[in-house]
């Protein structure tokens, strides 16, 4: 076993395609979700099907409590935590920056922000020698939207993940030296369904053929990165936050 790897929100998307990836790497997975039961259960059950190890575990990041239970029961299931992906991410409603309604505010820094360092507080435990871990790994999925700014409809969104591109550095500068290495992905236009699901359909279609290389990205595009970021065909990198945006 390559060690355990906790994906958030693995049950579609980029989430998806990270935990398939890391499966197929040697990892045990646990597919993280917060209210697709059925698509996280069928993640999982490919993942056995193709001679894997996941578990599916429901848990909203936002909250502490689910935060804990997750890591809890993945310790339970396949021992401490080496490897996490803090993938779990939402773009609320489409507003200017005058129209933010403080319920939108509050969900995007809660899930984007909260709930990776909620995430990150506890795979620390796991992983920090003075907790008596042999550190790990963690890749935090940011957005270009953070240097980009996300203007006009998602700035909200956009502070979010600038939020996690600050917090991977600093937090990357304080566990160095203990054998965890923290870096980031941005993303640039990926082909799922988050902008749908936001109340934008067509988005990806109507976008891609004026991104720079003429096209969105597959979510499997990010998770080879991801990966590569938990290798240690990285271990040199940490405090890094990769581009995946084909020259945005
Ligand atoms: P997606 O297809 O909408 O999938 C989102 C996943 O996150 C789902 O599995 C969802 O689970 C889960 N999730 C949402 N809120 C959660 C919470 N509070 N707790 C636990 N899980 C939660 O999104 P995606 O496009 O793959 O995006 C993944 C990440 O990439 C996000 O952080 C996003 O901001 C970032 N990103 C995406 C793009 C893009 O173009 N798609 C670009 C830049 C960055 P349920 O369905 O069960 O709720």
């Amino acid at each position: 076993m390559t060690g355990v790897l906790v994906v958030t929100g693995a049950s579609r998307g980029i989430g998806e395609a990270t935990a398939v990836a890391g499966a197929a790497r040697g990892y045990a997975v646990c597919v993280n979700y917060r209210s697709d039961a059925e698509k996280a259960e069928a993640v999982a059950d490919r993942i056995a099907s193709d001679g894997g190890k996941a578990i599916a575990v429901g848990a909203d990041v936002s909250r502490e409590r689910d935060v804990l239970e997750l890591f809890k029961t993945v310790d339970e299931a396949f021992g401490p935590v080496t490897a996490l992906v803090n993938n779990a991410g939402m773009v609320p409603g489409r507003y200017r920056a005058d129209e933010i309604p403080y319920e939108d505010m509050s969900v995007v820094l809660l899930t984007n922000v909260a709930g990776v360092m909620l995430c990150c507080r506890e795979a620390l435990k796991r992983m920090l020698p003075k907790y008596g871990g042999g550190g790990g790994a963690i890749v935090n999925v940011s957005s270009m939207s953070a240097t980009l700014g996300a203007s006009h409809y998602w700035v909200h969104y956009g502070a979010s993940k600038g939020a996690i591109d600050a917090y991977t550095i600093g937090l990357a500068k304080e566990v160095a030296g203990d054998g965890v290495r923290v870096n980031a992905v941005r993303p640039g236009l990926i082909d799922t369904e988050m902008t749908a699901r936001s109340g934008q359909p067509g988005r990806v279609a109507k976008l891609a053929g004026r991104q720079p290389m003429g096209r969105a990205a597959t979510p499997e595009e990010v998770a080879s990165n991801i990966l590569f970021l938990l290798s240690d065909e990285a271990s040199y990198v940490a405090g890094a936050n990769m581009n995946v945006a084909g020259a945005l």
